[in-house]
């Protein structure tokens, strides 16, 4: 991989920086370049007419009342720091030559150096769906037309009991609608979390009145007369009557710009703990990219806000001439019902687990040690000290003594050689 750059120095007139995509990546790359100090252009094309906003709430307090878009920063941030912001305007194509961009209104813009922060698409499924009634949750504008769904009290099956699924099926159910989860896996979030988190957010659905149904894969969405959706019919046979369906079934990385340029990418662009792409002056940053993470095998596509701010600090630092940010440990929240789960690390490589805590008591924490009882990652449901302490071992490197780790009367801070 390339580590040439083309930042801006003593000699050379500030570089000129164009950001695609003005996500969580995209705005926090702007506002970090700013930070660190670069005084020339930064232009953020997006093609969203919002403002920068959040996106989590768009499977959870978006769904509920009537919440506008919660911006990340004040519009008049972006006029105070000089940053351009071209909203409702999508790039279509690069020309790495003469380093210009290509948007939908034909007309082109210059740069120096260029920051793809262009996310991920919700997946889509290969059936025919009805013409309307199916939903995708990605952005605002999505949350907005789906809450009219359930307004309406409609029976949804939400197809994918990932953590997107999930959080709608929980806010669902709040709003007091009949709702089926189907997972074609074995369990919920079987890609992304432990057995015990399975099980125990299995329970906990099921408590709240979810019919989650696993080993459950989709045969056909039947539309209904009008265009809407009736049923859901699955492979077995079984049929689900419902007025809406929800597709959770994942997110691809919107990598197509920089791959038609000849970037490296392998399902999100490969990017370096700098956030280069293998194209000198083009960088990647948040859920479109595909990087090492220190301790962890292989490249990982991280779909998080933590992961989309520090790779935006990367890129900033990067291209400010900076020492870059040392690597942090992954780390991601969901907020379902009253449970607030919050995980540090990865579980790749985890053949041991320890329980701190009683699920059903409704706050615990699930440690994961590797064979060498390494602490790799740990998953805590409203148990907010043990995530402090686990991501703050992970990061050190301690391991906490396995045998005391579930007994609750030994307090963390003791769990660990001073
Ligand atoms: C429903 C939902 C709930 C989530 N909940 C959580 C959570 O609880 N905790 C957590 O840590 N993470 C959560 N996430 C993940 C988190 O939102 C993402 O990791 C984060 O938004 C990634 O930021 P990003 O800037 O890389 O991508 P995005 O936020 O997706 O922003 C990319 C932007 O680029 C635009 N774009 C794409 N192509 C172009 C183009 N060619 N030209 C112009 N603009 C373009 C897109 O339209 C989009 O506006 C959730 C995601 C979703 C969808």
């Amino acid at each position: 991989m390339s580590t040439e750059s083309l930042a801006s120095n003593s000699d050379s007139p500030p570089s000129r920086v164009l950001i695609i995509g003005a996500g969580h990546a995209g705005a926090a790359t702007a506002a970090s370049l700013r930070q660190y100090g670069h005084t020339g252009t930064i232009t953020i094309v997006g093609d969203e007419d919002e403002h920068p906003y959040h996106r989590p709430p768009i499977s959870k307090a978006y769904l509920h009342g009537d919440a506008e878009a919660d911006l990340l920063r004040d519009p008049s941030y972006y006029i105070d720091q000089n940053i351009e912001l071209k909203l409702g305007r999508r790039v279509e194509s690069l020309d790495l030559t003469n380093r210009t961009a290509t948007l939908d209104d034909s007309s082109e813009h210059g740069f120096d150096e260029l920051v793809l922060a262009t996310g991920a698409r919700a997946r889509t499924l290969t059936h025919q769906l009805p013409e309307r009634g199916c939903w995708s949750l990605r952005t605002f504008r999505d949350a907005i037309g789906f809450r009219s769904v359930l307004e309406s009290r409609s029976r949804i099956v939400i197809i994918g009991g990932g953590f997107v699924g999930l959080e709608v099926a929980a806010a669902a159910r709040s709003r007091g609608c009949e709702v089926t989860v189907i997972e074609r896996e074995q369990r919920l979030l079987q890609r992304v979390a432990s057995p015990h988190l399975s099980e125990a957010l299995t329970a906990l659905h099921r408590d709240k009145g979810v019919d989650v149904l696993v080993n459950a894969a989709l045969h056909e969405i039947v539309a209904s007369r009008d265009g809407g959706v009736e049923a859901v019919i699955l492979e077995d046979g079984r049929r689900l009557p419902c007025g809406a369906v929800v597709i959770g079934v994942g997110a691809e990385p919107r990598d197509e710009l920089l791959r038609q340029v000849g970037a490296e990418c392998d399902g999100g662009v490969i990017v370096d703990s700098s956030a280069r792409s293998s194209l000198p002056g083009v960088y990647a940053v948040g859920d479109v990219t595909r990087r090492e993470v220190p301790g962890y095998p292989g490249r990982i596509r991280l779909e998080s806000i933590p992961n989309a701010t520090e790779q935006a600090k990367q890129a900033a630092a990067a291209i400010t001439g900076r020492t870059v940010p040392r690597s942090e440990v992954p780390w991601f929240w969901s907020d379902q019902y009253d449970a607030n789960l919050k995980i540090a690390g990865l579980l790749a490589g985890s053949s041991r687990t320890i329980v701190r805590g009683n699920p059903s008591s409704g706050s615990f924490a699930i440690y994961h040690l590797d064979d060498a009882d390494r602490l790799l990652a740990v998953e805590a449901v409203n148990a907010p000290r043990d995530f402090m302490a686990g991501k703050k071992w992970i990061t050190s490197g301690a391991s906490p003594s396995i045998d005391l780790l579930p007994d609750l009367s030994v307090p963390l801070r003791d769990l660990v050689p001073a």
